[in-house]
């Protein structure tokens, strides 16, 4: 079974429910809509499934897997046009289409709205309140109307393969791989590992057409005056508490928020 053709069968089915004057009805033309929408979402995760740890795809929650999935490929929530000319006319174009793509700002806009419909709801006298039919009729035929242009993109399922970078993480060792955006010099990507704190500064060379990752971590010294050891820590790990041994003395360290006078 494909995303596409479950989200297709839920459209679909919501569209034969809308519009509607029952409430019953509206909340199911909600839920089918809603699967709708994670199912665009996981097929576009689909696409990037080589960059996306294991980690990474126990991530359900559609919010959440978009921003982890921006983060490594900061455009796959925008559409490739893709051109195509005769090979005899390079002006006689034979094709000339943009793919139609969900983006980060549009799920987020109507998949909590969509959410709230399929909960009960109640006002500060704990009455219950009844769905407003009118305005959830006119939000869902908004969406509806949206998923069916993704739905039906002339063209779908384009990623571009050419810029994957890949390298493995320095603390964990985990293999963290990221689509650039070439168009943004510096960006931040943290490790695939869920439970490692490391993050990477990534800078591309517009010159040289060249990517580099540099850890992104702060400089202190051993807070034992005897010692004052060097050490570099990730950037992460900068909170109120986080422990760590210093490598010369083996002493804990502790890191520690303080306020200090000012002049
Ligand atoms: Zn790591
Ligand atoms: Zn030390």
């Amino acid at each position: 079974m494909k995303y596409r053709d479950v989200a297709r069968g839920c459209l679909i089915r919501a569209n034969a429910m809308l519009p509607s004057n029952s409430e019953e009805v509206l909340r199911y033309a909600a839920l089918e809509l809603r699967q709708c929408l994670e199912c665009l979402i996981y097929e576009r995760a689909w696409c990037y499934k080589s960059v996306l740890s294991n980690d990474d795809l126990k991530e359900w929650q559609p919010s959440r897997l978009i921003k982890r999935l921006l983060e490594i490929a900061p455009y796959a929530d925008r559409g490739v046009r893709l051109t195509m000319a005769s090979k005899e006319d390079e002006n006689d174009i034979i094709m000339d289409e943009t793919e139609r793509v969900l983006s980060r700002k549009e799920l987020s806009k109507h998949y909590h709205k969509i959410g709230s419909y399929l909960h009960a709801s109640f006002n500060n006298d704990l009455e219950p309140i009844a769905l407003n039919t009118t305005s959830v009729n006119k939000t869902l035929e908004r969406l509806s109307i949206l998923l069916d242009e993704v739905i039906n993109s002339p063209i779908s399922k384009l990623v571009p393969k050419a810029g994957l970078f890949t390298f493995d993480c320095k603390k964990c060792g985990e293999r963290i791989g990221c689509d650039p955006d070439y168009t943004v010099s510096k960006f931040n990507l943290h490790c695939s590992n869920s439970k490692c704190s490391a993050s990477y500064e990534i800078t591309f060379d517009a010159v040289n057409h060249q990517l580099s990752y540099r850890p992104d971590k702060v400089s202190a010294t051993c807070a034992n005056k005897g010692c004052l050891n060097p050490v570099s820590i990730w950037q992460r790990d900068i909170n109120h508490g986080f422990k760590f041994n210093c490598d010369l003395c083996n002493r804990e360290n502790v890191v520690a928020y303080s306020i200090s006078l000012f002049d």
